[in-house]
């Protein structure tokens, strides 16, 4: 049957401003690093995009490398924009990146002009879109001169292959120096994507302010730390869990005895809030000003909607962030 998104689809949402651009993205974004690979259902794919998008989500992030294998999420991605978004393209902001290996050789990786340019024409055939709404360089590179990447950003917005410039993995001195290059250039960098969540708290120490300064928006990548931040590994590993199913960047390893006693801890302080701790997880992020919108992956439609209730409760007492940085 045809799809048609729900035309309640704004209803309920919330769009925040990114810095100081005239872009507004919604509170939760979805990330298609797992689950729209060749390795996946393609029709569950089809139906976190329809979920997502159903909901209000209108972002969607990609990059060149994303799979497995590298390449194929941008290609399903393409097929459901063809096959259920046709007509929808100006409601939807569509990001990809490159900076991590994608081809052999040497311009195939990090940072040069040549390696941007010519991946971004790649993704951009692969999903079949004649523009990105954002394009990330997706990691420092140590040798390739700053400006070189960034003129490569500005020349790919000035061409209108992406329509802003945006970092991620930088840290804060690294970000400093790229905005201003950018500020430089004229292509104001739009945003920062870094990776942030109540276990991994990096941005906190310069990171968030630098980009509050200089009116950048931030959107956290894993959230929910991959899932540990839910109720789902507390008695053990779940089949369908992404541990169990992808096991590359997050194994058993990382559900140590004393991570479960954490995970435990934060669990019981969510049901006090009356959330569940994704929700939780999500809503700490959320209460930054500072955060435009969290970039979340689901496995399944159901995921996206439970998320969705992190929405509800975004407030913390001081009490309450005591006590998680306590447990933390
Ligand atoms: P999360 O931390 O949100 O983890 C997502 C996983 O958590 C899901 O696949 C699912 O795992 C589980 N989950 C999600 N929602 C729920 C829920 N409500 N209840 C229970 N479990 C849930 O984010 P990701 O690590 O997937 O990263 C999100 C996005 O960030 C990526 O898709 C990508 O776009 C971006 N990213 C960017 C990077 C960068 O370098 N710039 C690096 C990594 C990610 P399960 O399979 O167990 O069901």
């Amino acid at each position: 049957m045809t799809y048609q998104p729900s035309p309640a689809r704004y209803n309920d949402m919330q769009y925040r401003r990114c810095g100081n651009s005239g872009l507004k993205l919604p509170a939760l974004s979805l990330g298609l690093w797992h689950n729209f690979g060749n390795v996946n259902n393609f029709e569950n794919s089809r139906n976190l995009i329809r979920t997502a998008f159903d909901n209000g989500i209108t972002h969607f992030d990609l990059a060149n490398n994303y799979g497995p294998p590298p390449g194929s999420a941008e290609e399903n991605f393409g097929r459901i924009l063809k096959q259920d978004f046709d007509g929808y393209r100006d409601e939807m902001i569509i990001s990809s990146k490159a900076g991590y290996t994608m081809w052999d050789g040497p311009y195939g990786d990090w940072g040069s002009k040549k390696y941007l340019v010519s991946s971004l024409d790649q993704s951009l055939k692969r999903m079949k879109l004649d523009y990105v709404d954002i394009f990330y360089h997706h990691r420092p590179d140590p040798d390739t001169p700053l400006e070189e990447t960034m003129m490569a950003l500005d020349l790919i917005v000035r061409q209108g292959k992406a329509l802003y410039a945006g970092i991620s993995n930088y840290n804060a001195e690294q970000a400093a120096k790229a905005i201003a290059i950018l500020k430089e250039l004229g292509t104001p960098c739009l945003i920062h994507q870094p990776k942030y969540s109540m276990f991994v708290r990096n941005p906190e120490n310069g990171l968030l302010d630098v980009l509050k300064d200089e009116g950048v928006g931030c959107i956290p990548f894993s959230p929910l730390a991959q899932g540990l931040l839910t109720d789902k590994y507390l008695n053990g590993i779940p089949e369908d869990s992404r541990v169990a199913t992808s096991g590359v960047f997050l194994n058993e390893n990382h559900i140590t005895p004393q991570r479960i006693q954490q995970i435990s801890k934060l669990n019981d302080m969510a049901k006090q809030r009356g959330q569940k701790l994704a929700h939780m997880a999500l809503a700490w992020l959320l209460r930054d000003s500072r955060v435009t919108s969290v970039l979340i992956g689901s496995s399944k439609p159901e995921q996206i909607i439970d998320s969705i209730e992190a929405l509800k409760n975004t407030t913390f007492t001081d009490e309450e962030l005591q006590i998680i940085n306590a447990i933390l």
